[in-house]
């Protein structure tokens, strides 16, 4: 059968190769690290298993979950409670993960040729999601030394008939949060342009140090009619399994989504919507939150300083998420452990050959002089895995 040019102009994601032979030297015995996950590696808290398994005791099973409604109204309280956002249950969406609502957004909103600002490096899903919907992804390039932030003078630079600019903060890849003044200069200069905003907030519970989380939602109340959260429970309650995400904007557009998604889903699923409506309003969830994210701080500052003390790299802290995406150019034009290294996937595949570390190559996310590692494992998996590339980076060169 002929696939259609909508597919066939997707081509198959570059991290899936390196993930591919990762995978097949583990099923062959071979001890790799790997730092490849974008997910947590924490159970989901019991309370929220429990209040699934106990909608499906009471029989929650049907179309129309029983708590969707509620669900709404506690995804409200949580803006409200948290992030100083108003919002109606008429303006929120749930969907299949924060990706989904992504997706689905692009999809109410494009039309042929319409361009998507996107800056870079960024994750591997909006551009493809853009093409999907007939648009344009434009990326917006920001270098290591000013942290991969963009700045107002480049959205009013690039903005011209653009329809959307995508924000992401705290990031997938770099892990870089943007400050609660930095998003006013940007809703200040967006306020100039004709953009809508999609604002990506997955990994707001997830900051470091003095870092403060903020919704360029609270930040500029003239951006509401023209911005779009998109949330899930993925990263903050480790529910990636779940496939609950959400997204809250103007009522035409949440109208738009749910009428895309009658067509589409229906519904998200019965039992996972009541879990996700426990993690939203059990007294325990805060504790929970807290015991997740302080555990990946410690990781991140331990593997950032490894990192750091590897011969000729560098890296940007993160300051949220779980990432960090170190700059490994230096090493280009060095053959490491057999591998001529010229790009991102090379290095990577030195690294897994050489020291059996699996990383993400940095050109799948807009940057090829970067990896990605995930802190998203065990401290015992980190030091392993920085031991075997002090050693190959160190000796593994000629
Ligand atoms: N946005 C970003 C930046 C992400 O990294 C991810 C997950 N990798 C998502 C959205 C989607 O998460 P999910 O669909 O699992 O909710």
């Amino acid at each position: 059968m002929r696939l259609s040019d909508r597919i066939i102009s997707i081509p198959a994601s570059a991290t899936v190769a390196i993930i591919t032979r990762a995978q097949q030297m583990k099923a062959e015995g071979i001890d790799v690290v790997s730092f490849g996950a974008g997910e947590p590696d924490f159970d989901t808290p019991q309370f929220i298993k429990d209040a699934a398994k106990a909608a499906l005791d009471a029989g929650d099973t049907k179309y129309n979950p029983r708590k969707l409604k509620a669900l709404k109204q506690a995804i409200c309280d949580k803006l409200a409670r948290d992030n100083a956002v108003t919002a109606s249950p008429d303006q929120v969406a749930v969907t299949f993960g924060g990706k989904h609502a992504l997706y689905d957004a692009f999809q109410v909103l494009l039309n042929p040729g319409d361009k998507v600002l996107i800056p870079a490096p960024y994750w591997v899903s909006y551009p493809e999601q853009v093409k999907l919907a007939g648009g344009v992804p434009v990326a917006m390039p920001t270098r290591a030394e000013s942290g991969f932030k963009i700045t107002p003078r480049q959205v009013l630079d690039l903005a011209g008939d653009a329809k959307i600019i995508v924000l992401n903060s705290p990031s997938n890849p770099t892990g870089v949060t943007y400050t609660r003044d930095e998003l006013a200069a940007l809703a200040e200069a967006i306020l100039k342009t004709g953009l809508a905003v999609f604002s990506d907030e997955i990994y707001e519970n997830l900051v470091y140090g003095q870092t403060k989380f903020c919704s360029m939602a609270a930040i500029e109340p003239r951006l509401a009619d023209r911005l779009v959260i998109f949330n899930g429970l993925a990263k903050a309650f480790s529910m990636t399994g779940w496939r609950l995400g959400w997204a809250v904007g103007p009522k035409d557009v949440i109208g738009a989504i749910d009428r895309l998604m009658s067509h589409e889903t229906t519904n998200p699923v019965s039992f996972a919507v009541a879990g996700a409506y426990e993690a939203y309003t059990n007294p325990k969830a805060p504790a929970a939150i807290e015991a997740m994210r302080s555990a990946f701080e410690a990781r991140g500052r331990h593997l950032h300083s490894r990192l750091i003390a590897l011969p000729g790299i560098t890296c940007v802290e993160p300051t949220g998420a779980f990432y960090c995406f170190p700059d490994i150019s230096r090493h280009f034009g060095r053959t490491i452990a057999g591998v001529k290294v010229d790009s991102s996937m090379t290095f990577t595949r030195a690294c897994l050959e050489g020291a059996r570390v699996a990383l993400v190559p940095g050109d799948a996310f807009g940057e090829d002089r970067c990896v990605r590692l995930s802190f998203a494992t065990s401290m015992q998996e980190i030091d392993k895995g920085l031991d075997r590339l002090e050693k190959l980076l160190k000796e593994g060169s000629r």
